[in-house]
């Protein structure tokens, strides 16, 4: 039976060293690092993970504003407002919250965010700079995944690695940090033939692909690390991921649950990024 990887006491570990950072930053310099984000329209997931992270922030010392726009905002309002935050000086993060209203152009907007504000680490520049390995921020899930595996102590170099989706904020992201810290990767999606076959080559397996527990136990090699990254609801209201849990921990060495997994470490990189701006912008003495 699979050793739990625990998400959320990782994550804790982490939010509590930020806090501390935190704390000596504002000795330092007298003022406290702040995260806007912005929310258009009425989703509720999105409004939830939005007070999520509105309460993270506040437990670990940092400032937060929300700014909640209608969802008939024009993509010319949201680009004003963008900019507007982009010249705050009082503004370190800006997070843009996903998925935006249809008429509106997500892409376009992200990347209008100051890179030196962009603590999602979805601009393009960014990404360009992870490829580069040398980013100011990383993608906070991806990088949570990769924060896990550290923490376990496990020797990473030379693992077979399966990364199951390949979205820009999770499985692309995640597969190159994976690459970086000199695994074996492969990358599946939708198209990808023989899947169970793919899956049964990896020592590493993250499944972040948005399926109900439609990674089966049978698909993972005995001893293998499971990270499951999927947050989904099943027909009766539960949570639950993209791996079948209990098959799956029945032949791994070590598995994420969810919830409990990644999802509390996506936030503890974002409080995390959120004081890399700020004692960046400070350092550099400018905001964009
Ligand atoms: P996404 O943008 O919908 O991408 C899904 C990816 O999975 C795509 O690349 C897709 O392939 C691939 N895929 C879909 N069905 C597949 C199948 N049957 N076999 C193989 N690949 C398949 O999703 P995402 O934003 O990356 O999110 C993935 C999951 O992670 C979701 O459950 C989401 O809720 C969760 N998530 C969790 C956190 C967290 O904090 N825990 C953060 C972000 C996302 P194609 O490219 O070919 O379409």
């Amino acid at each position: 039976m699979a050793d739990i990887l625990d998400g959320k006491a990782i994550a804790e570990a982490l939010r509590q060293k930020t806090a501390a950072s935190v704390d000596q930053f504002k000795a330092l310099w007298n003022s406290t690092p702040c995260l806007a984000a912005v929310l258009v329209g009425d989703d509720p997931a999105s409004h939830v993970y939005v007070r999520n992270k509105e309460k993270a922030c506040k437990k670990t010392g940092i400032d937060s504003k929300v700014i909640r726009l209608p969802a008939d905002t024009t993509q010319e309002q949201l680009l004003a407002m963008v900019a507007g935050l982009n010249s705050d000086p009082s503004v370190n993060g800006i997070l843009v919250q996903l998925p935006l209203p249809k008429h509106l152009n997500a892409e376009q907007v992200v990347s209008a965010i100051a890179p030196s504000k962009d603590v999602d680490a979805f601009h393009p520049q960014t990404l360009g700079l992870m490829i580069r390995e040398r980013p100011l921020f990383l993608p906070c899930t991806p990088a949570g995944v990769v924060h896990m595996l550290e923490s376990a102590q496990l020797p990473l170099a030379g693992l077979e690695a399966v990364v199951l989706g390949r979205s820009l904020i999770v499985g692309r992201p995640l597969a190159l940090m994976l690459l970086q810290k000199n695994m074996t990767v492969t990358i599946c999606h939708s198209k990808t033939r023989s899947l169970p076959e793919v899956v049964r080559r990896a020592d590493l397996v993250v499944a972040a692909i948005g399926r109900a527990e439609y990674v089966k136990g049978d698909w993972i090699k005995p001893g293998a690390i499971v990270v499951d990254v999927g947050m989904n609801r099943r027909a009766d209201g539960t949570l639950c991921g993209d791996v079948e849990f209990d098959s799956a921990a029945a032949v791994a060495s070590l598995i994420t649950p969810v919830p409990g997994g990644v999802g509390p470490m996506t936030i503890a990189k974002l409080l995390e990024n959120v004081l890399v701006a700020a004692s960046h912008q400070r350092r550099s003495n400018s905001t964009v």
